[in-house]
């Protein structure tokens, strides 16, 4: 069981990506893939069914961050199309990127809290 603080215990979970059940071992194989278990407790990941949500809620974070520049550049600097392209592509590649990770990191632990719950209210019947 885990003795940290629950705040402390989730940013490092989301910040570094690592399992919710050790906090040992990073849930990611290469940069964005969930593996399929954790190799130091043998958490299942695969029981998490995270589905759409996690690329949803990273295409809203994103797309508001992205639109946001872009209608602002618009605005003041009034840039050329291609340098609008030149910036916001690779801006918007990187931040996804970025933004996965961690909401991807926070699905996870949504559904191994839940499970969680889930188990103690069974044993309480
Ligand atoms: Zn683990």
């Amino acid at each position: 069981m885990n003795r940290q603080k629950p705040i402390l215990y989730i940013l490092k979970t989301l910040i570094l990506g690592l399992c919710p059940s050790c906090l040992k071992a990073s849930i990611f194989h290469k940069i964005i893939i969930l593996k399929r278990d954790c190799h130091i407790c043998s958490e299942d990941f695969s029981k998490y069914n995270l589905g759409d949500a996690d690329n949803f809620f990273v295409i809203l974070v994103v797309g508001i961050i992205i639109m946001a520049g872009l209608v602002f550049a618009e605005i003041h600097y009034q840039p050329s199309l291609s340098l609008q392209m030149i910036i916001w592509i690779p801006a918007t590649i990187i931040l996804s990127i970025l933004f996965t990770r961690p909401i991807k990191a926070y699905f996870l632990y949504l559904g191994y809290k839940l499970d969680k719950k889930r188990k103690n209210t069974q044993y309480e019947k």
